[in-house]
């Protein structure tokens, strides 16, 4: 109950109460568009959560003044992950959808951690018990659990029978007295009022048919989900709500505490599930579908986000793919959102990676930065395996890097940087050294001899294609008198120290014709100083 006693200053609530729970119109508020993305700390942003947050995003950037809010939902305590907020906040700042205010940038209307928030919701739950929207319930978890055996033995749902609405005021203040625990719900109306959600068109849910008054504040004095998040959106001045369908049934609760408290409600959008690629649910748990788990594969911010709004829509392409968040923001229409769930493609995703990264390679500073990215990559998996000296310093030039970036983007081999580091192309990564290359001395043709003319041959040669490489290695081996096999063997082992491995056309080509040349001087200084 820490958070109780003086998260709040009490100028600032009373500021707020005066603002929020005596007015009703609350124009100030209205004037510009406000939404939020509301998480739990309970995990880590997945996808459906990116989804959220992005359209939210979208939606406030794309009209004059539009603000993105983040709000922790932190009320279930029983709950907290543990750094959950940091990896959630960094994963957002990660995909470039940057709050506008939150518990790290701050604004006007925080503290914006709910369980900073606690005397704003005990102030505001008054109201209601005075208003007789909200009662005390002072059921014991014995008697809830007798009345849902009860209902499922006669076969109904179960819920709670609203007995604690019978209470006389002077019955609970007896009962008050006597520290009878108690928890504080709302009174739901026999029939609910429907809504016209912004994608899904007038909906209605009649809750009451199929539960019992729900729980506001819990007997440890937090408020529930709905109650926090209700007197939240209010105070913060949320004009518009976009989440997920999972919550269009909490919908109609939502509105009948707006009529409560005699407030203006915000409008709906409930986007709909993202689905598995084999139409499945979509778990929130599995490490796939974890933000983290794409950034740590080496895929770019910009290619998830055109991978989430391929199934949610909102542009009037079909998908954006190659857009950066800004012409997202720039094309973005709240009309365009697809009303039905649609399906996770992954070899999309690799696709869209593959157009953001050949977008960076044609640009200057964007193309340094892929280079970079290669470098870190190469060091931190790699170092040991690089060499000494020029060879090391050569493999890791910019020119270098960039030119195997540019030989294996256009031949479409890779997706993404991080896939330069696969096994296949191990040996870009890997100069030969003594100990596996030294075999060679005793091979059963003149290496040496081989690669003193292999080198003389690619240093006249005009081109460096696959045709004329090819050409010139069958006459390689004409010239040599040997037969093909000892001799690409021979060369793949001094190009890289492998016995195994990619072509040696495609290894040439790859490392280019510089690097080619220096990896069999190399190899040769090896073979004949030692
Ligand atoms: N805390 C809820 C969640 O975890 C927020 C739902 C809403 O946006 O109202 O998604």
């Amino acid at each position: 109950m820490a958070a109780l006693t003086g998260a709040w200053p009490v100028s600032r609530l009373s500021r707020c109460l005066r603002r929020g729970l005596h007015c009703t119109g609350n124009l100030y508020h209205r004037r510009c568009v406000r939404v939020r993305f509301a998480p739990s700390p309970t995990g880590m942003l997945h996808l459906g959560g990116l989804r959220t947050a992005l359209y939210n995003y979208l939606f406030a950037k794309s009209k004059p003044g539009g603000k993105f809010l983040l709000r922790i939902e932190d009320t279930d305590q029983t709950r907290l992950v543990p750094n959950a907020i940091e990896k959630l906040e960094d994963m957002l700042s990660w995909a470039g959808i940057s709050p506008d205010e939150g518990p790290s940038q701050g604004g006007s209307y925080g503290p914006y951690k709910q369980s900073e928030r606690i005397e704003l919701y005990q102030e505001s739950i008054k109201v209601l018990v005075q208003n007789e929207s909200a009662y005390h319930c002072f059921c014991t978890p014995r008697r809830l659990e007798l009345v849902r055996k009860e209902a499922a033995r006669r076969g109904e749902t179960p819920r709670y029978d609203n007995r604690c609405r019978q209470w006389s005021s002077s019955e609970v203040k007896e009962k008050l007295a006597r520290n009878t625990p108690y928890v504080i719900r709302l009174k739901l109306e026999a029939t609910a009022e429907p809504w016209d959600d912004l994608l899904k068109g007038r909906t209605s849910h009649n809750i009451a048919d199929a539960e019992g008054d729900p729980v506001l504040i819990k007997s440890d004095r937090f408020p529930t989900y709905h109650f926090a998040n209700v007197v939240d959106d209010h105070h913060m001045g949320i004009t518009h709500v976009l989440r997920g369908d999972e919550w269009q049934t909490s919908t109609p609760k939502h509105l009948l505490l707006y009529k409560s408290f005699g407030w203006d409600p915000p409008r709906y959008a409930h986007l709909p599930l993202i689905l598995n690629k084999d139409g499945t649910k979509l778990s929130k748990r599995g490490d796939d579908v974890q933000v983290e788990h794409f950034k740590n594969e080496g895929y770019y911010p910009e290619a998830l986000l055109n991978y989430v709004t391929k199934i949610g829509g909102g542009f009037s392409s079909d998908g954006t793919t190659g857009f950066s968040l800004e012409e997202m923001i720039q094309q973005f229409s709240l009309e365009r959102l697809r009303r039905n769930s649609g399906r996770l493609d992954p070899e999309y995703l690799d696709e869209a990676n593959r157009i953001h990264l050949g977008a960076k390679l044609g640009r200057g500073c964007s193309r340094q930065q892929v280079i970079e990215d290669v470098r870190t990559l190469v060091l931190a998996g790699h170092s040991q395996s690089l060499g000494e000296g020029t060879l090391r310093e050569q493999i890791l030039s910019s020119e270098y890097i960039g030119n195997i970036l540019d030989c294996a983007f256009e031949e479409g081999r890779i997706m993404k940087p991080k896939d330069l580091l696969k096994s296949d192309w191990r040996f870009l990564w890997s100069a030969p050294r003594r100990e596996t290359v030294q075999d060679l001395k005793t091979a059963s043709i003149d290496v040496a001899h081989l690669l003193e003319g292999c080198c003389q041959r690619l240093s006249v040669i005009t081109g460096f294609d696959a045709d004329q490489l090819q050409t010139e290695l069958q006459e390689l081996v004409r010239g040599e008198g040997y037969s093909a096999r000892p001799v690409m063997h021979s060369l793949r082992q001094a190009l890289s120290g492998l016995k195994e491995g990619p072509r040696v056309v495609d290894m040439m080509l790859a490392l280019g014709r510089d690097h080619t040349i220096q990896r069999l001087k190399h190899t040769l200084h090896i073979l004949t100083h030692s």
